[in-house]
């Protein structure tokens, strides 16, 4: 088989899912309900999808990447999340770090943090602070300068993967900002000693761990600095994976919910037409869902073939659009499959776990109302800035 041919059907999505499948039924879907009962992270599951290459899907061969694209990032994390949301929501979070090395890092990085994912090391994205929120985008805190580096004292509130992860790539402003816009980001090695761990104990998304972490007098080298200071504010603004692989976990979330409870009628309510109304009423959504992820990983795809420089205003707007849509129609698949269920949907289970796991859609950053006020705010013609020194 030519080289052309390979590359296209590695890239086939019905490859791409197959693939998956093979090790969501085999270990991740098997592994779900306890990660979620006993609050634990999925380590067994980051490291097979790790040694297997999918946790550096949009790596280049060179870095043991499988060089693949965003519509099968959204197939990966779709799948995942059909099984389990949490696992999901970590190898968002984590692809979302990698990519980011890998588009504004240098090859020293690389060879240094890329490569090691192969051997199942993982990264996550460290943004939010509690003053600002849901605007993570937004930071206070500030680096300082130590010798030839940099010198870390700051809280992030929420960081998926805290505690678990290798690197965190993480953002805060520069030493020398004037600005909430002069931002930096730092690959910082997760596993010193300096960097404590809050408690995660959630309502869904148990075996995620996004609870705050606090550095202190945690050293940087100059060579970890990704880019140059001020690089941050380019980062922020067109670091787009995680989003969409935030919509894509939710439209996992959502399928996954609905297989669950198309099992559970065919054991006694779909003989009612009320039940099967219901029933159809969700797969349209889904189909509906299911379009969408598909149609913006081809408009992702077609913005990385065309040089991938800063992302359009329109494509960002859709991609929070979709994590709006996406967690919501979650939300309203679980309400209807508990509804579906009945008695035995409300007991202690996959869908009960699956319903709890689908509001953290809802308040992850942007958070739904904080992302519906942008959009309307856009649709209005009302300028909102992203800074406020923009005004
Ligand atoms: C499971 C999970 C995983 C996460 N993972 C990460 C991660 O890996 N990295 C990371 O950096 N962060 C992460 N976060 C943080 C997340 O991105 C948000 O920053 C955080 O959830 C915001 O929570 P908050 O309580 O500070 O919200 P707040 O912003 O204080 O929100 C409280 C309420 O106010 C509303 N609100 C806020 N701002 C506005 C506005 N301007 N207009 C209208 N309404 C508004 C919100 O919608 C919400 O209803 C994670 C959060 C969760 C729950």
């Amino acid at each position: 088989m030519s080289n052309i041919s390979n590359v296209k059907q590695l890239r086939s999505p019905e490859y791409v899912r197959k693939k998956i499948q093979k090790i969501v039924s085999e270990v991740i879907r098997p592994n779900a309900d306890h990660i979620d009962r006993e609050g634990q992270f999925p380590a067994e599951n980051l490291t097979i999808l790790g040694k297997a290459g999918w946790n550096s899907l949009f790596l280049p061969k060179s870095l043991g990447g499988l060089a693949l694209d965003y519509q099968s990032f959204g197939i990966v994390t779709n799948e995942i999340a059909q099984a389990c949301p949490s696992t999901a929501l970590i190898y968002t979070m984590h692809t979302g770090a990698s990519l980011i090395i890998y588009k504004y890092g240098n090859e020293d990085q690389w060879q240094r943090w890329l490569l090691p994912i192969l051997d199942g090391k993982i990264g996550t994205i460290a943004t939010s602070e509690r003053s600002s929120g849901g605007s993570y985008w937004i930071n206070q805190s500030k680096a300082t300068y130590k010798d030839d580096g940099y010198l870390l004292n700051l809280e992030k509130s929420f960081a998926t993967s805290s505690g678990y992860a290798d690197f965190y790539v993480l953002q805060t402003r520069s030493p020398q900002a004037r600005k909430l816009s002069d931002l930096c980001y730092f690959i910082v090695d997760g596993k010193q000693e300096g960097i404590e761990t809050g408690k995660w104990d959630a309502l869904g998304v148990r075996g995620n761990h996004s609870s705050s972490i606090q550095l202190t007098d945690i050293y940087v080298e100059k060579r970890d600095l990704i880019g140059e200071e001020g690089t941050g504010k380019t980062i922020i603004e067109n670091s787009n994976a995680y989003i969409f692989g935030i919509g894509s976990a939710w439209t996992g979330t959502a399928t996954g919910i609905f297989n669950e409870v198309v099992e559970i009628s065919k054991r006694s309510s779909i003989k009612y037409p009320v039940i099967r109304n219901q029933l159809a009423i969700a797969k349209i959504k889904i189909t509906g869902l299911t379009a969408w992820q598909n149609d913006i990983s081809r408009r992702l795809d077609q913005w990385v073939e065309n040089g991938g420089a800063s992302l359009p205003v329109e494509l960002r707007t859709v991609l929070i659009e979709f994590k709006v849509y996406a967690s919501e129609i979650a939300n309203e698949i679980a309400q209807i499959a508990m509804d579906i269920a009945g008695g035995f949907g409300y007991q202690v289970g996959t869908l009960e776990r699956l319903y709890r796991d689908a509001r953290a859609g809802i308040v992850m950053g942007p958070s739904n109302n904080l992302a519906r006020d942008l959009i309307g705010k856009e649709i209005a013609g009302i300028h909102t800035p992203f800074w406020p020194e923009d005004e």
